[in-house]
């Protein structure tokens, strides 16, 4: 039998796993807005209904262990299948609920068959850890396949799930390879019992913080994101430009760099004709042309309103030049589907050397010198730098 301070801990175990549920929920509440932590509400019933089977099992006295043993067996399965849900929803993927139904009947009908037809508490013991640990791991290869495994602490939060999926399998076998001579009657009162509670407590506690600590990141990855983001086109605004900028021009080895600013012509037409939303929907159009066009690496910026900045790597004036003349050639020829009969907008571009970090400034005022030069010669056109000797004069196009 359990001492009394046996049973103590027994209690306390399920006890604090319920606690670190309300935590995960209180987690999910305080971060309803973002959907996509809407797994984190899985995870805390995944906790929770193996709490509450813990609680139960551990109250039982061993005679009605057998009696009980089909519900306890629904609520630890379930409990399992809802933690693997609640991984598989962080990660996207999905945890094979069919599959998982046919694995609970199956494991549930043997569990009933070795308690109420044949009682045999060692076999019902491995089947059901069996089909625990099984549980566990259906969602498991959508989930290694998700995201690349090139973070730290997302590596840890999965493998964590990995090995405690591992352990529930061979948690049986293992206390009878420790503990030899252990009788199937013994075990509800044993100390197979209490390993099995300690474990799901190391376990849940290791786990709910791994899990706090990716929840903060992520939290705070997607502050960052609409901070240094425009909502409207998500490229970068003018102050997440300036950080990438800096960061680009302090690395020598992305040498030359050329500065791009760019307006849309007529942006004011646009919108006193078709309307704010259809303005809004060109903004987006001719964001992404300028995304498909640059390079990796360059940086792209709505700088407010209808002008855009770019910062060109490894680009010399003339190379700086041919890559704008293809995005204005590749702007003025893609056909806004917002606009009536697909019409098209065209863009005026100032290009200018950037020396160093130092000179960015001043490389941006030149850029929009030349910008407002383009506009008075006409719009449609590329301005490029008449200080260097290479590109001689501005260059006209349209
Ligand atoms: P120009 O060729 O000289 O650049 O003429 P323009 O009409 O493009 O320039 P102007 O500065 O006169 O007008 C810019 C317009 O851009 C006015 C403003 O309402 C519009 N605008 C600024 N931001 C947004 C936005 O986020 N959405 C929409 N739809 N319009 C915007
Ligand atoms: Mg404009
Ligand atoms: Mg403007």
């Amino acid at each position: 039998m359990l001492s009394l301070s046996d049973r103590y801990f027994a209690l306390i175990v399920p006890l604090c796993v319920l606690l670190l549920a309300a935590a995960l929920v209180g987690c999910w509440a305080a971060l309803r807005y973002q959907r996509h932590q809407r797994y984190l509400l899985w995870l805390a019933a995944g906790y929770a209904l193996s709490a509450l089977a813990l609680g139960w099992q551990s109250l039982l006295d061993s005679s009605e262990f057998a009696r009980w043993a089909p519900v306890t067996g629904a609520l630890y399965l379930s409990g399992a299948w809802s933690l693997a849900q609640g991984m598989a929803g962080r990660y996207g993927c999905s945890a094979h609920p069919r599959i998982a139904i046919v694995l609970g009947v199956v494991v549930l009908g043997v569990l009933y068959y070795y308690s109420h037809v044949q009682e045999q508490l060692l076999v019902r013991m491995h089947w059901l850890n069996l089909g625990l640990g099984l549980m566990q791991v259906l969602p498991m290869y959508g989930i290694w396949r998700s995201k690349p495994l090139n973070d730290r602490l997302e590596r840890t939060l999965r493998g964590s799930f990995l090995v405690f999926a591992c352990y529930t399998m061979v948690r049986p076998v293992l206390i009878l390879l420790l503990v030899p001579g252990l009788q199937g009657s013994d075990i509800p009162r044993s100390g197979y019992w209490l390993v099995t509670l300690a474990g799901t407590l190391i376990f849940a506690l290791w786990f709910s913080m791994l899990l706090l600590a990716c929840t903060v990141r992520d939290v705070l990855t997607t502050l960052r994101e609409e901070r240094n983001h425009d909502p409207l086109t998500q490229l970068l605004n003018r102050r997440a430009f300036m950080e990438a900028a800096k960061s680009l021009l302090e690395a020598p080895r992305t040498a030359p760099w050329a500065v791009v600013a760019s307006d849309i012509d007529h942006f004011k037409q646009v919108n006193d004709r078709w309307g704010h939303a259809c303005g809004d929907q060109v903004l987006q159009s001719v964001s992404n042309v300028l995304r498909q066009q640059v390079r990796k690496g360059d940086v792209v910026a709505r700088f407010g309103g209808e002008e855009f900045v770019l910062l060109l790597q490894r680009a010399s004036l003339q190379e700086a030049e041919a890559a704008v003349q293809r995005m204005r050639q590749q702007l003025a020829s893609t056909e806004m589907l917002t606009l009536p009969n697909g019409r098209q907008v065209t863009l005026s571009f100032g290009v200018a050397t950037v020396q160093d970090l130092t000179h960015l400034s001043l490389a941006l005022s030149r850029a929009d010198i030349l910008l407002y030069e383009a506009k008075q010669a006409g719009r449609d056109r590329v301005h490029v730098d008449v200080d260097v000797p290479a590109t001689a004069a501005a260059v006209h196009v349209a």
